[in-house]
Formats: C-alpha cells, sequence, structure tokens
C-alpha cells in the first residue's frame, strides 16, 4: 500500500505540476479554506483527545493558518533563483542558485498538538513543491481521522495523502525510499527513524524534546515571571515539546515565586482545575500512570491531586526534587513543575551543560549581562528571555533541536528551505575560453600561484 501510493506520488511529481509557483500558491489557499471550513470539526476531535478547549485549540492548533499567510506572502522571493558573484578568473561566466523541491517527502507527527504537528510541515513541504504523505499519531486518534479528512478533501492522493495508524504503518512507510522525511516525536523513535532512512540516504529533520530549563534570576517582575511560566507550562497540561520542564530559582527569589504562581494558578484555572474548561487531560492511561509515579520524586508544593478515570493530573509543582530522580532525568511531558535553587549562576549553567542539549531554554531576568552570559554559556535549540513558549509562533524564527533535541529546522523559511534543494549552476559563454587552467602548466605557475593568492 505505501509502496503504491509513493509511486503514484513520484509519477504525479515528475510531470512537473509542483514547481509552478502558482500551483503551489493556489494549493495553499486551499489548504486554508479546507481548514477554516473544517474549524468545528478539528475543534471536536481536539476536545475528544486532549479535552483541549477552543482557546488553547486556536493559540496552539490553528494558528498554522498564520504559518499558511507567511509562507503566501513569501513564496514568490523564496522560489526565486539567487543571483551569487563570480570570480573574476571565472569570467566570463555567471552564477545562480536554483531552488528546486525534493520530491516525495514523509511527515510523521507526535500527538500532543496533533493537527498543527501535521499541517505546519505540510505548508514548507507544499510551498517548496513537493508533494507529501502525512502519518498523523494513531495516540490522538480523533484528531488523526480528522486530518484524514480534511486532506482528502482537499488534495488529489497522488499530491497529498495521509496513512493513518500507529507503528507498524510508520515501518512500512519507512521500508520506502522518500527524498526527505520530517519527524516530529521522541528521541528513541527519531533513532528508528533516521536508521530507516540512513539504508535509502533518505535526509531527515528530526523534531525531538528533552528536558527545557527555565532560569529565574532575583531581578524579576514578580507577577509577569510567574504567570508566563504558568501558561507556558500548563499549556495542553504540560505535553508541549517546549514547554519549560524545570525550574532553575534563584534561591532568594524562590519562596515569592512559588507563591506567586500559586496565585496564578488559581487565576487561570480556578479553585478546582478539574472543573475549568480551559484545562486539558493526559492523552492516554499509559502517559497517566507515568506521570503519577514523578509525584513520589519529592515534596508536592501545589497541586498533586489526580483522577485517573478522566485523566485528570491537577497543575503541580514540586519541590526537593533529587537531581537523579526520574522526574529530574526523563522529559516529564505533563503538568508537574520541579523547582530546583541556585545560590550563584555558575551552578545552573554547569547544570545545564552537564545535561542533553534541550530543545528551549528560557531566562527570567532584567540583567542583559545575565542574558548575555547564559545564552553565550549554554546551547539549546531555541530561547526566550522573559517568556516561554512564544517563541514557536514567530514563523520568521526557525524552529528547532540541536543534540539530542532534534536536526534541522523549520516553520517559515526555515520549512522552504527544509523541502527544498538549492542547486548551485554555473554558466559559461562560447565566446572567450583563457587557456591558463589547461596542460601544459608549464610557464603558467607564476600566474597560477597568483590567482589562488599563495
Ligand atoms: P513518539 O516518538 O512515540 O511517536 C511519534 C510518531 O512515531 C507517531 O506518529 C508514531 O505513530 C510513530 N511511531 C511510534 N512507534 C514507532 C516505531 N516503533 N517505529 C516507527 N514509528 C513509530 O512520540 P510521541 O509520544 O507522539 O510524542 C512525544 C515526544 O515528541 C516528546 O519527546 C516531545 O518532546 C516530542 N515532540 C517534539 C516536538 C518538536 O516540535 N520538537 C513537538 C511535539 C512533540
Amino acid at each position: 500500500m505505501p509502496h503504491s501510493l509513493l509511486q503514484n506520488q513520484r509519477q504525479f511529481f515528475n510531470i512537473g505540476t509542483t514547481k509552478d509557483v502558482d500551483f503551489r500558491i493556489a494549493q495553499l489557499k486551499a489548504l486554508r479554506q479546507a481548514i477554516q471550513a473544517h474549524e468545528s470539526e478539528i475543534l471536536t476531535a481536539l476536545k475528544a483527545d486532549l479535552h483541549k478547549s477552543t482557546g488553547e485549540a486556536y493559540l496552539s492548533e490553528l494558528l498554522v493558518l498564520k504559518e499558511i499567510d507567511y509562507a503566501l506572502k513569501h513564496i514568490r522571493q523564496w522560489a526565486k533563483p539567487l543571483r551569487i558573484s563570480t570570480p573574476l578568473e571565472q569570467l566570463p561566466g555567471r552564477s545562480r542558485i536554483y531552488p528546486e523541491p525534493l520530491g516525495v517527502v514523509l511527515i510523521m507527527g507526535a500527538w500532543n498538538y496533533p493537527f498543527q504537528l501535521m499541517m505546519a510541515p505540510l505548508v514548507g513541504a507544499i510551498a517548496a513543491g513537493n508533494c507529501a504523505i502525512l502519518k498523523p499519531s494513531e495516540i490522538a486518534p480523533h484528531t488523526s481521522r480528522v486530518v484524514a479528512d480534511v486532506i482528502s478533501k482537499t488534495f488529489d492522493p497522488q499530491y497529498v495523502t495521509v496513512m493513518e495508524g500507529g507503528a507498524e504503518v510508520s515501518q512500512a512507510l519507512l521500508e520506502e525510499k522518500f527524498d526527505h522525511i520530517l519527524f516530529t516525536g521522541s528521541a528513541a523513535i527519531g533513532k528508528l527513524v533516521m536508521a530507516a532512512a540512513a539504508k535509502h540516504l533518505t535526509p531527515v529533520t528530526l523534531e525531538l524534546g528533552g528536558k527545557s530549563p527555565c532560569i529565574v534570576d532575583r531581578d524579576i517582575h514578580l507577577e509577569h515571571t510567574a504567570r508566563r511560566i504558568i501558561w507556558g507550562k500548563f499549556l495542553n497540561a504540560g505535553q508541549t515539546c517546549v514547554a519549560p520542564d524545570y525550574l532553575l530559582v534563584q534561591k532568594n527569589v524562590k519562596a515569592d515565586l512559588i507563591q506567586a504562581m500559586q496565585i496564578v494558578i488559581r487565576e487561570f484555572y480556578g479553585d478546582d482545575p478539574s472543573q475549568c474548561e480551559d484545562y486539558v487531560r493526559i492523552i492516554s492511561d499509559r502517559h497517566f500512570e507515568r506521570l503519577v509515579q514523578f509525584l513520589g520524586d519529592g515534596r508536592v508544593v501545589i497541586g498533586g491531586d489526580k483522577n485517573p478515570s478522566d485523566r485528570y493530573l491537577a497543575p503541580t509543582v514540586m519541590d526537593q526534587v533529587p537531581l537523579d530522580a526520574a522526574l529530574m532525568q526523563e522529559e516529564i511531558f505533563g503538568p508537574i513543575l520541579p523547582v530546583v535553587e541556585y545560590e550563584d549562576l555558575e551552578e545552573a549553567i554547569a547544570l545545564i551543560n552537564a545535561r542533553p542539549k534541550p530543545l528551549a531554554l528560557y531566562i527570567f531576568s532584567r540583567s542583559q549581562q545575565i542574558q548575555n552570559r547564559i545564552l553565550k554559556e549554554t546551547s539549546s535549540g531555541g530561547a526566550a528571555i522573559n517568556d516561554t513558549v512564544m517563541q514557536f509562533g514567530v514563523s520568521a524564527l526557525p524552529f528547532g533541536g540541536v543534540g539530542d533535541s532534534g536536526i534541522g529546522q523549520y516553520h517559515g523559511k526555515a520549512s522552504f528551505d527544509t523541502f527544498s534543494h538549492y542547486k548551485s549552476v554555473l554558466y559559461k559563454p562560447f565566446w572567450l575560453d583563457i587557456k591558463l587552467r589547461y596542460a601544459p602548466y608549464k610557464g603558467k605557475l607564476g600566474l597560477l600561484k597568483k590567482i589562488i593568492g599563495w
């Protein structure tokens, strides 16, 4: 089945239709229209899978419309050949770089933003002129169905199509030779994807996760800091790849920050977050059980309530968590926020650098010197200063990891680049043929040395 789908797409790609920029623009507009037309089905599916509220769905899933608009605004510019200067010794001649589509690409997604993580990469794949097969996560089955439905009603399967299913479907797809694979998910599966891709020399973009630290200095606006941390952590009940995973808080501000966060949690989700429309549930029983285990790793200072029957886990803050506890070793990916204190910034930086490079890093401080020092002395996929998660929404900022948190980037122009090959071309006319480069070289060495700058 994947084989014939791929063959059909390859045949269609070879006709050349997708190379036409007007065609790509029309498809992006069709996608935009289809998403808007299916708004209520998308919202219902997200509610069914994750208890995601309409507000959160717009903020974090339907936000993909902004990616489409950004691509529509810039696509003609991106698709233009680039003029490059040609060195004097190569004249007469001119140099150009042509962006060309890769061919047929595979987009595999995670369950936490099950709509957005399919559509945002697709925008790039279409803008760059590719055909695409999408494989949504089976763990969010309602959204997977809606993605398949929206795509099948909008595109011919020989251009863009969806294959639903679990690991066995992914594995069958990975047997095939694609021209690029963009995978969003865990590092463990990312390694399998990369190994399968290597057999075909297929390039990959791996959008993975990790433990994104959030450093809080003494010199902050306490209320704004608390609000921005709590929002980024408990959005989607912490099931966000760029959520602040744990806090590194300067000792003197810790008690005040915990108190401020408690106030903000009540402000956002009320006295009983289980009754709040805007509070998301854990995706599955298996994921719920995993998170509940973490509650034993330290002292719960806020929250901790749970209800397995609807996979509710309250916004929870924990203190006194040993650094070697599972909660401080594994990516949490749920509504539990450990608070680790530090005295000197050096300690916080050393702790971050002793661990795999994270997808995001957050710094709360008024001091530019501290901001710059942390940015300079640590490495992370991206970062935000005095905010969390919002960097994801800036289309012009390439999004991706480094080291264990991923390979490659997308969003905006970076998506176009990810799904394009930049073909370098040198043009030469016939009217002049300088013989300096041809043998015999006797008598030419002095000039050759001069040209290469010996
Ligand atoms: P996952 O790795 O379990 O699944 C991702 C995809 O891989 C799914 O489509 C799944 O069907 C497929 N898959 C599962 N088992 C497979 C196998 N054996 N062989 C081939 N394919 C297989 O990840 P998840 O649980 O859906 O997502 C959570 C992880 O994703 C977290 O680590 C999170 O940080 C990360 N994430 C990263 C980003 C990002 O943009 N960087 C975004 C969201 C989530």
